[in-house]
């Protein structure tokens, strides 16, 4: 069965058509400035030229259907018709407490999605638009929502609740969810059949470090903890978010720059992490060269940010009272072995170390600590699309 896999985001709509019993890519693309000028796609059908047309997509009902005209186009198309496509699933980013698992899209899920939106209000409607254009474009077809907050609904209160008053909880329903959880779940299955066990047999730490990053505590098969809370802006230093802060800081800096608190938050998720700290950029690739260029500021930056991942890892032994795995994943985690590195430093009260040769491989599956070692640290590529694959075919079967 043939799925498409939608990520759909306020202007923009990422797609991926998996064949789900070959688990090839077919094709994937984007559309961008969804509602804007200058609206464009990319796509890129396998073993054909990529084909970029601009094209006005005043919303993402005209996206979703040049998505499928390009689909199956006779000439950088991959099926002939609509008919080859099974079925849809959707990446939603936020399921509250209603969702543990993925479901097939009904009218109640999308009431129910509707209902969390507040907790995510610039991704969940934009979520929301991907799906009903799919129902228009594509009546029919059954759709499945996969949610990035799903695998981390099995976190006991302990590790989800906010020292808070507890009114704001049963109210507003603050509490942490974490995200990336259909890449935390997927890296933790991958590395125990990697390494030959059962995922119910290991304590796993999964390092995502991509732009938006996050670390997950596994263990048993089940998420205990993660970094992300309420909203992706807690735990880690990311690309241009500032993760865990001292929340004074909000009024303080509101006070001294004039500016409001959305203006603030929008500073902290934007303007932060290791762009705003550096004064280089968010990539890694740039910060590494500044680096060796002599940047101290860039230096600082790059030991700040790793000093931080090796803190919550720490803690996460502490919270499984041990652990087996660390496997790191997404941009940095799978390309930056002086990332790897810096972290690894920090595991020697493990009994792990990393191993200079295997760690200067790179998106490849591969251990990259020593033979020998207690504590095995791997690189486990993510695929959030394939999962996401995987998990609609599983329900619409
Ligand atoms: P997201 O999905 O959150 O947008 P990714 O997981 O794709 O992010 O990660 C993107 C980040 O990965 C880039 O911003 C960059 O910092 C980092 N990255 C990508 N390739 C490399 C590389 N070859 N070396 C170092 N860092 C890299």
């Amino acid at each position: 069965m043939n799925i498409l896999v939608i990520n759909c985001g306020s202007s923009s709509l990422k797609y991926q058509l998996i064949n789900s019993d070959s688990e090839e890519v077919l094709a994937k693309g984007l559309c961008e400035r969804i509602g804007a000028a200058g609206s464009c796609l990319t796509h890129k059908p396998a073993g054909k030229d990529q084909y970029y047309v601009e094209n006005p997509m005043p919303d993402h009902t005209v996206a979703v259907q040049m998505v499928i005209d390009a689909l199956t186009d006779k000439d950088h198309g991959v099926v002939a018709s609509l008919s080859e496509i099974g079925a849809v699933g959707h990446r939603i980013v936020h399921g509250g407490e209603k969702f543990a698992s993925s479901v097939l899209i009904t009218p109640d899920v999308i009431k129910a999605i509707e209902e969390v939106s507040d907790l995510a209000p610039l991704h969940n409607p934009a979520n929301l638009i991907g799906i009903h254009a799919c129902e228009k474009i594509m009546p029919g077809v059954p759709m499945v929502a996969v949610f990035d907050t799903a695998f981390h609904q099995t976190m006991p209160p302990k590790a989800y609740m906010y020292g808070l008053p507890y009114e704001y909880y049963e109210k507003y329903k603050v509490r942490r969810y974490g995200f990336h959880g259909t890449s935390h779940d997927y890296v933790s299955k991958r590395a125990a059949e990697f390494l030959g066990k059962k995922r119910e047999d290991l304590k796993i730490i999964v390092c995502h470090l991509g732009n938006g990053a996050s670390i997950s505590a596994v263990m048993n098969g089940k998420c205990v903890d993660t970094s992300m809370g309420l909203t992706p802006l807690e735990g880690l230093i990311m690309g241009t978010r500032s993760g865990d802060l001292d929340p004074a800081i909000l009024e303080f800096i509101a006070n001294k720059e004039g500016l409001t608190l959305a203006e603030v938050t929008n500073v902290l998720n934007k303007k932060s992490g290791v762009q705003g700290l550096s004064k280089v950029s968010s990539d890694f690739r740039d910060l590494s060269k500044a680096m060796d260029e002599g940047n101290e500021l860039a230096k600082i930056t790059l030991e700040t940010y790793c000093y931080r991942v090796a803190k919550y890892v720490g803690s996460y032994v502490a919270a499984m009272n041990g652990v087996d795995v660390i496997a790191f994943t997404a941009g940095i985690g799978e390309n930056d072995g002086r990332v790897r590195e810096m972290v690894g430093q920090y595991f020697d009260y493990l009994g792990a170390s990393i191993d200079p040769e295997k760690n200067a491989k790179r998106g490849e599956e591969i251990i990259i600590s020593k033979p020998g070692d207690k504590v095995t640290v791997v690189v486990i590529p993510t695929n959030e699309e394939l999962a996401i694959a995987r998990q609609t075919v599983a329900i619409v079967k």
